[in-house]
């Protein structure tokens, strides 16, 4: 997850004060980030859907005791974050159980959700569980987003549901997948959040995988996808000089953080070096390092894009052990420092913030983990790559 907000205000107060304000380093850090899809089954169909969920019950879930024996390896492990995800995590009968464990545990408990299943009692519901964060997912404005999500009402339901939480003061993100078919729907988004009240907002890059040989100063999704950070940029740095709480992140596409460099040096040039040091420590992509998933099934994933790769299962052996054994071999190269990329990504010059951004575009366009990601928007130019055949 690129953290734009963040960066931003850490600038302005650089602006403020003469100085910037580099966070001191506690300790070693702490286990990853846990995804986890508790159950599959799913009230709506949406067309980018990487669960491939219906509504229907899905065999074989970890049951309320097995979560638990995984949520104890888990704390031991030092994980912070549990995001319960799905399907639609509100249709598994045990969640407000296993959310009420993890808060007991002191996690800090997301909640993923299309959000269409919250009514006034569900919100009372997610209110008295406390959940630190909901994140409800919006695709675009009325027949848009319910075109995404194959359902009318959806998009009614999912606003009422953020209305219904900000009301019980739960901290409420809109997340938005950005596609070729609404991305002309992001400023409308980014209204709402601001008219609605809520406090974060995350865009999700398409995982897209585009062509082998693309222009891309040219290809019609690069530019779109510029556009669309240059809005997100812009937003969070107004936000950031008026003193906003409003969050905005980004998800699925690391090249982010050179490209909001790009567009520092524009804006407050003096502080370029002190963020490129930051977006250095963050180090890129993290899946397989401090992002993980597992699904309904208990299956360890290095993250949620990487379903058709299974690094094993809870049932069998711990999280912690399974993430941990670098002799699996995709393991061993996503925890590898640099990671050991080739291509445009092995010769680029951001590639110690990028991190090699995101392995599975690669791997599933050319069969090779380590080649070039062929969703990376920035040009030949702006990485500092000499094509050899030119
Ligand atoms: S070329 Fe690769 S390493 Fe460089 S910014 Fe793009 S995705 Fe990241």
């Amino acid at each position: 997850m690129f953290r734009i907000s963040q960066y931003l205000r850490e600038v302005v107060e650089a602006e403020r004060t003469g100085v910037y304000p580099h966070p001191k380093r506690h300790g070693s850090p702490p286990g990853p980030v846990v995804i986890w899809n508790l159950v599959r089954r799913c009230n709506l169909t949406c067309k980018h859907c990487y669960a491939l969920s219906a509504d229907h019950d899905y065999p074989n879930e970890l049951n309320y005791a097995e979560v638990c024996t995984v949520m104890d390896d888990l704390k031991a492990f030092r994980v912070p974050v549990l995001i319960l995800s799905g399907g639609e995590p509100l249709l598994r009968a045990d969640l407000f159980d296993i959310a009420a464990r993890a808060k007991a545990m002191n996690f800090y408990v997301g909640l993923s959700t299309n959000g269409t299943l919250i009514d006034a009692a569900m919100a009372d519901r997610i209110a008295a569980a406390d959940f630190n964060y909901v994140g409800i997912s919006l695709d675009g404005i009325a027949a848009v987003h319910d075109r995404f999500r194959r359902k009318e009402g959806a998009f009614d339901a999912s606003l009422a549901a953020v209305r219904h939480l900000q009301q019980r003061g739960v901290k409420v993100g809109l997340r938005y997948t950005m596609t070729a078919m609404n991305a002309d729907q992001l400023p409308a988004l980014l209204r709402l959040m601001k008219d609605e009240g809520a406090q974060k907002f995350y865009f999700s890059h398409l995982n897209y995988a585009g062509r082998g040989n693309i222009h891309r100063a040219k290809d019609a999704h690069f530019v779109a996808t510029r556009e669309a950070m240059e809005q997100l940029f812009d937003a969070a740095w107004a936000d950031a000089q008026a003193g906003s709480e409003r969050e905005y992140v980004t998800g699925n596409n690391d090249a982010d953080g050179p490209f909001l460099l790009q567009w520092l040096a524009q804006r407050a040039p003096r502080w370029v070096e002190d963020v490129r040091q930051r977006l250095q420590a963050w180090g890129g992509n993290a899946s397989g390092l401090y992002v993980a998933n597992i699904d309904n099934e208990g299956i360890v994933h290095p993250d949620t894009m990487w379903w058709h790769h299974k690094l094993g299962s809870v049932r069998e052996r711990p999280f912690s052990e399974i993430w941990s054994d670098t002799t699996e071999p995709l393991m061993a190269g996503l925890k590898q420092q640099p990671r050991a990329v080739h291509g445009r990504c092995g010769d680029c010059a951001h590639l110690s913030i990028c991190g090699g951004n995101t392995r599975v575009r690669a791997q599933q366009t050319t069969g090779d983990a380590w080649a070039s990601d062929p969703g990376c928007y920035l040009t030949d130019e702006e990485i500092g790559f000499v094509s050899e055949v030119a």
